[in-house]
Parts: C-alpha cells; sequence; structure tokens
C-alpha cells in the first residue's frame, strides 16, 4: 500500500490525539514502532483519549509503561470513563448516580459524585461485569420514577479483550445501555467518539482549538469520524480495526491522511520540520 496524504503535507495543528488500542497496542503487545513513535512526539502537546472505561488513568499508565512505552503522566491520559465522571461534575457539582461498570468507571465517579441507588440524577452505563436482572431494575426505575438521566460511556456495540490470554469479543457500552432505552424510551447522553465531548474535554485540557489537532486513530467510523466532524486533521493507521486495503465504509470521512503504520506517520511528521 502506498503512502497516501489526501491534504497537502503541511504541518497544520500544533497537538495530537491519539487513541490506544490498534494505534499502540494490541492486548498487552506494544505494535512495530508505536514505542519509536511516541518518543519522536514527546515535544508535542499531546492526550491519549480512549472509549475504553473500565481502567483507569494510572492503570493505563502502569499498562504503557510495562509495555515500553515512557511513562505518560496521568492528566495526560482521558478515558470515557474519566470524561464522563467530568462531564457529570459540570452539569451538577454533587451529583448521585447509579452506575453498570468497572473499576476504571466507579474509581472516576466517586472522584466527584456519590453512589446512592435511590435518588441517583445520573444512570450511567459503563462496559464491564455488573449488569443482570437486579441491576437493570434499579436503572430502569431510578429512570422512570426519579427522573434519572441516563448517560452511556461510549457507544461501541462490541469491543476487543482477552480471557485467559485468548483474543475474546466482549459487548460494548452501546450493548450494554441498549436494554435501558429499550425499556425507558430514553436516549442516552453518549461521551466517547464518535460523540463530540471527550474529543471536547481533550482539547481544553491541552488548550488548543480543534482545527490545530491532529487525531490519530485505527476506526473511521469512531476516531476519525468524530475528529473530522469537530474540524480536526485526521490520520487513520491500519493496524487496527482496518487492515491495509480493506475499504473505508461509505458513510465516514476520508481521512486526511491515510497510512499503513506509526512508522510511515512519523516519517510523514518528520518532513515537515
Ligand atoms: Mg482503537
Amino acid at each position: 500500500m502506498t503512502l497516501r496524504y489526501n491534504t497537502p503535507i503541511v504541518k497544520k495543528f500544533s497537538a495530537i490525539l491519539l487513541d490506544m488500542d490498534g494505534v499502540l497496542y494490541h492486548g498487552h503487545q506494544p505494535l512495530n514502532h508505536a514505542i519509536e513513535f511516541m518518543q519522536s512526539i514527546q515535544h508535542i502537546p499531546h492526550c491519549f483519549i480512549t472509549n475504553n472505561p473500565t481502567l483507569s488513568p494510572r492503570k493505563i499508565a502502569d499498562k504503557l509503561e510495562t509495555m515500553g512505552f515512557n511513562r505518560p503522566a496521568t492528566e495526560s491520559i482521558l478515558t470515557s470513563g474519566e470524561a464522563t465522571a467530568l462531564w457529570l461534575y459540570g452539569q451538577k457539582k454533587s451529583f448521585r448516580y447509579f452506575a453498570i461498570g468497572a473499576e476504571g468507571l466507579r474509581d472516576a465517579l466517586n472522584k466527584y459524585g456519590q453512589y446512592d441507588e435511590q435518588h441517583a440524577d445520573y444512570v450511567v452505563i459503563g462496559e464491564g461485569a455488573g449488569i443482570d436482572y437486579t441491576s437493570l431494575t434499579t436503572g430502569i426505575n431510578l429512570i422512570i420514577n426519579h427522573k434519572a438521566r441516563l448517560v452511556s460511556t461510549n457507544p461501541d456495540n462490541t469491543v476487543d479483550g482477552e480471557i485467559k490470554g485468548k483474543h475474546v469479543i466482549l459487548p460494548g457500552g452501546g450493548t450494554l445501555v441498549s436494554p435501558f432505552i429499550q425499556a425507558t424510551g430514553q436516549q442516552p447522553v453518549t461521551i466517547g467518539k464518535p460523540f463530540p465531548l471527550l474529543y471536547e474535554m481533550a482539547i481544553k485540557k491541552l488548550g488548543v482549538k480543534a482545527q490545530d489537532c491532529l487525531m490519530i486513530g485505527d476506526r473511521p467510523d469512531t476516531d476519525i469520524k468524530g475528529a473530522a466532524n469537530l474540524g480536526m486533521k485526521t490520520a487513520l493507521v491500519r493496524t487496527g480495526r482496518f487492515i491495509p486495503n480493506e475499504s473505508l465504509p461509505a458513510d465516514c470521512p476520508v481521512p486526511d491522511w491515510d497510512i499503513l503504520n506509526l512508522a510511515q506517520l512519523q516519517q510523514a511528521l518528520e518532513s515537515l520540520t
């Protein structure tokens, strides 16, 4: 596959947003050249953004360090779980919540709000174990009888995971929130990509405008679509969900740069300086 630039090669960004799974690593394996790439952009302000709410920023920093990356500052990692908690705090300073999801989401919510399954203002659904008849009943009653707002960390229907070292497909946030939509008729506020909130919080952290950012991702339907909608520059790497030469979905914007891997992107960035 040849290197294809869909816009002229000029440096039009001053900050970088990066997806992680499929861009920097698969599971617990760093992708080829990802460590060198991250070293090459250390001087550029950047933020890691992920739809995965299951791990806290500290655990993600641990994971990156264990794989051989320079340990990033936890402030440079924004998960959909963290972004959800920040968004709720922005809506109501002392919010009460009921949540279904993994430890990373609960840790984030507990930093800013209080768990209350009787009087929650928000029913938050993220990835991870915990959905069952009882929790569905609690959440549905909070929404219908107590006017709680339904919030979804991310819209992914499925996500890649590992059980006992084997790759498995796990239900994503979009799948887990669907019984609540079905039961209550309420559409959730969705925080993760391709919706704007996660990107907007990341660029606020970096203090830049959307049009000054380059988003690097492996999914045209989430990473690239959401970033392009906000006016960011986009780079699609073919190391994750989409393999080289695979056609892109018709309803997705064409990325500015459609490239094989981070080695090619580094080469392109170095040619700009
Ligand atoms: Mg990805």
